[in-house]
Order: structure tokens, then C-alpha cells, then sequence
């Protein structure tokens, strides 16, 4: 075993499940697992949470439409979303729901702490509500009138409020934002927060009257917690605040986020820490959104949304988490098709990591009666495998830099192959050659298991090896003589 390393909390955010999960979701959760398992492979105790936001107007509605109470709707709807988790091989420590009992008891805690400070005081608000987004919207920021995120017009809503005083906290947070470079990335994510923060900040209503779905006030029980206020809390409830766990993970190390949700974890959330006396999350990172090759957005509420769980089924979840970690840049927007998925299969998985595996597997078998040989990994090919460049890409969330990396070496190998024409070979040259690649394939096995896990396993398995960690990406720690298991085929082309 790797030495303890130190602690890593890494988070998604909690999905809103009043349908069925999108590709954006899976997306987001297959990029925090890569990280997760990345940091699990250094040693370092990892706490990897997800999970639903279950309360608000939009689930009380669509359990309406659904003939159901909430808590029978949101009861359905979360196993859709542990059902996508199983799927797609997430590695999630816990699966929150906001309707734990344990997060009511912590969010009633902390907006009594916020209330406690001075904080919260009773208004009212009138403005132009968004029920997709659960949050007012600004006539500035409405496309054609409607909103930009979710193509529709907004509603026009007045009701007795509580409000948190997010202003008193703008300069506190602006300072914070800029003396640590890292809390937002993107640099052009923190940018863009930096320039509305210039903005005088308005104070926020966090209590709403006009329907019941939701945690009531632990003050006043005619409120609920305004859903966004109880939905960023799971982030300390689901590490149990304020005992053993929360002590030890908290700050969280990395919220894993969407760009429509930024100015709630880059200003908000850190106004309501600030408020109830907690640290700030070390680091947010905004990923991009996922769009359709034609250019169009993909939403639930435009309707054209991709079943992830059915593309799972039908290539199976690493090759859909081998897809969307490769293709689309980690920050940036993506493009998705069937078409690119399923060239990127045929190519990279089957022809260049299969092939590599399958014609290693084949000539040990046949000219070492399936044994790996004595051997010594040839220096040159070793050299290829820049680890120290995978390393820096993971740090930096380039994740798929590293996975390109990672495949570049696996070309280096398959053209080793085509160089030392292997079955012209025998003796001590044959040996070193099938050892050399073995030896490779074993590392690329660890290398691999944070994007792709079953694959990594599967690779081990057929080698006949354990798979190993971060310490063990070192050339000639291959046992010689270990027996090798029959070769099959990892990705079947398409
Ligand atoms: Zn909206």
C-alpha cells in the first residue's frame, strides 16, 4: 500500500430530480469519479459525495402532474438517479438526498446560525421567477424575454419573504475570490464572477410562503428555506456537520460544477459559510455544457435530451466515460454525437487499446506457453511514458490531456510492436520484447483505472496481475513467469 497522503472531498452537484437524469448529469458525475479515483490511486482517503435536491416548486408541480405526494415522486425519482451511479461505475462515497432527515436538522441549524448573526430579517419580494431555475431572474439577464437557460418566459411573483443580508459579505468575498486564484476556475469563470461582483450585491430572499415543499423555518413555520439555501447545506450535511467527518474533510477540496450554477457557489454559498462561522471550499471548478453536433443546447427542457443509462447499455459506461472525458475539453463546452462516440471506440478502444492487449496476450501465450518471460522493458519504449506530464495534467482537471497522454503512449507501444516485428523474433529478443509489453500494458492498466475501471480491471486480470497504484507505474516490476489468462477481446467493434 501507498503511504496516507492526506484527505480529498471532492463533491458534484446535487441533481434536481424532477426528471429523468441527462447526459449533463452523467457527464458531470463520470468527471468527479475520474478525479475521485485518480486521488484514491495517490493514497489519499477520498470522500466523494452526490446526490438529489429534492425539495422547491418545480418538484411539488411535476409530483402534482404525476398524481403523487412530493415525498413519492422525489422516493421514485432518486433511484433513477443511484440507478445512473451504478451504471456508470460511480464511485460515489454517499448518495445525499436533501429529504434526509439528518439534512433538514442540519439546514434548520445552520439558517438559525445565519439567523443568530444578524443576518436574516423579514420583507417581501416581488420580481420575475423563474420555476425552471427555482430562482428570480433580472430583466437584464432574460433572452427575447425568456429565460436563457431554459427557453421560457417567467413569472411575475410577490410573497412575504425572509431575507440574508449577502451584501454585508460582497467585499469579503471579492477579496477572497482574488487573493486565491484557485477557489474559481476557469480563470474566465472567475473573471466573469469578479466583473457582476462589481455590482452592488442585492440582499437575497431565502424564505418562501406560496407553496409547501420544503424545510419549514425553524422560526417560522408559514416559511420554507428557499430551495437553493437548503440544496448548497448537503455539501456539510452529507460529511455529517459539524462531527467526526465534516471535521476531517471540511474544507471540501474540490465542487464539481455546471456553469448555470456558478454565481450560487462562487458568491452564495461562500456568504452563507461566512455567515454561520465555516471555512470556504477550496476550489470550484466549472465544467462546460454538453451540446448536440447540429449546435443546439441539450436540455430537459428543450426536449432533446440523451438517455445516458441507455447509451451506457449499449456500449458500455466506460466507453461512454472514455467518450466524454477524451472528447470534451474539462472546462470547456462539448460536443456530442453517436456518430463521434462510436469512432472514438472503434479507433482508440478497440484498435489501439485492444489490439495492443489482445496481440500481447496471443504471442505470450503461443511462444511462452502463456507465462510472462524473463525479461527487461526496453528503455526507449519506457522513455515514451511521460508519467510526470500525467501527473501535472491531473492536478491542472486537464483530464483529457491525460487520457490523451496516456493514449499516446499506448500508440508508442503498438508501433514498438510493428518495429520489433515480434513473431520474426526469438530467444532472449522475443522475451524482452513480449515482457517489455506486458510490463506497459500493466501500467497502462493503473494509469487507466481512474477513466475507464472495469477496462483497467479487465486488462489486469487477463495479464494475470493485480491491479496496482500510483507507486507501481514504474517499468520492470512485472513478475516473470506469472501465469497470463486467454485474451479477450475488450471492445468489440461496432
Ligand atoms: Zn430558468
Amino acid at each position: 500500500m501507498v503511504k496516507f497522503k492526506g484527505k480529498f472531498y471532492i463533491t458534484t452537484a446535487i441533481d434536481y430530480p424532477n426528471s429523468a437524469p441527462h447526459l449533463g448529469q452523467a457527464y458531470e458525475k463520470i468527471c468527479a469519479d475520474a478525479i475521485a479515483r485518480w486521488h484514491r490511486l495517490q493514497g489519499e482517503e477520498v470522500f466523494f459525495l452526490t446526490g438529489t435536491d429534492e425539495h422547491g416548486l418545480k418538484i411539488q408541480r411535476a409530483a402534482e402532474a404525476a398524481k403523487q405526494s412530493p415525498k413519492e415522486f422525489v422516493d421514485t425519482q432518486a433511484l433513477h438517479f443511484r440507478e445512473l451511479c451504478e451504471k456508470l461505475n460511480i464511485s460515489n462515497d454517499r448518495f445525499i438526498r436533501t429529504t434526509d432527515s439528518e439534512h433538514i436538522k442540519v439546514s434548520q441549524e445552520i439558517f438559525r446560525k445565519v439567523f443568530d448573526s444578524g443576518d436574516i430579517y423579514k420583507g417581501f419580494y416581488e420580481g420575475l421567477y423563474c420555476a425552471s431555475c427555482e430562482n428570480y431572474i433580472t430583466e437584464k439577464e432574460l433572452v427575447n424575454g425568456k429565460c436563457p437557460y431554459h427557453n421560457k418566459a417567467p413569472e411575475l411573483l410577490r410573497e412575504e419573504s425572509y431575507f440574508f443580508r449577502l451584501g454585508k459579505y460582497q467585499n469579503q468575498i471579492i477579496k477572497h475570490i482574488k487573493e486565491n486564484p484557485e477557489f474559481i476556475q476557469p480563470e474566465g469563470k472567475r473573471t466573469e464572477i469578479l466583473n457582476r461582483l462589481k455590482e452592488p450585491l442585492k440582499d437575497l430572499s431565502v424564505s418562501r410562503s406560496s407553496f409547501r415543499w420544503g424545510i419549514p423555518l425553524p422560526n417560522d413555520h408559514k416559511h420554507v428555506v428557499y430551495v437553493w439555501f437548503d440544496a448548497l447545506l448537503n455539501y456539510i450535511s452529507g460529511i455529517d456537520y459539524p462531527k467526526e467527518k465534516f471535521k476531517k474533510f471540511w474544507p471540501c477540496d474540490l465542487h464539481n460544477i455546471g456553469k448555470d450554477i456558478l454565481w450560487f457557489h462562487g458568491v452564495i454559498w461562500p456568504a452563507i459559510l461566512l455567515s454561520a462561522g465555516i471555512g470556504l471550499p477550496k476550489r470550484i471548478f466549472v465544467h462546460g455544457f454538453i451540446n448536440l453536433a447540429s449546435g443546439e443546447k441539450m436540455s430537459k427542457s428543450l426536449g432533446n435530451a440523451v438517455d445516458p443509462i441507455a447509451l451506457a447499455g449499449t456500449y458500455g459506461a466506460d466507453a461512454l466515460r472514455y467518450f466524454l472525458l477524451r472528447e470534451i475539453p474539462f472546462g470547456q463546452d462539448g460536443i456530442f454525437s453517436e456518430d463521434l462516440l462510436k469512432k472514438r471506440y472503434n479507433t482508440e478502444l478497440a484498435n489501439e487499446l485492444g489490439n495492443l492487449l489482445q496481440r500481447t496476450l496471443v504471442l505470450i501465450e503461443k511462444n511462452c506457453s502463456s507465462k510472462i518471460p524473463e525479461g527487461k522493458t526496453d528503455a526507449e519504449l519506457a522513455k515514451r511514458l511521460n508519467l510526470e506530464k500525467i501527473k501535472s495534467n491531473m492536478e491542472k482537471l486537464e483530464l483529457h490531456f491525460a487520457l490523451a497522454e496516456i493514449f499516446s503512449f499506448i500508440a508508442h507501444c503498438n508501433a514498438y510492436v510493428n518495429e520489433k516485428q515480434p513473431w520474426k523474433l526469438q530467444g532472449e529478443a522475443l522475451n524482452n520484447v513480449l515482457y517489455s509489453l506486458a510490463d506497459s500494458l500493466r501500467i497502462i492498466a493503473i494509469l487507466l483505472a481512474p477513466f475507464i475501471p472495469n477496462t483497467s480491471e479487465k486488462i489486469s486480470s487477463q495479464l494475470g496481475v493485480r491491479l496496482g497504484n500510483i507507486d507501481e507505474c514504474k517499468f520492470n516490476l512485472l513478475k516473470s513467469g506469472a501465469k497470463t489468462n486467454k485474451a479477450e477481446i475488450l471492445f468489440r467493434k461496432i
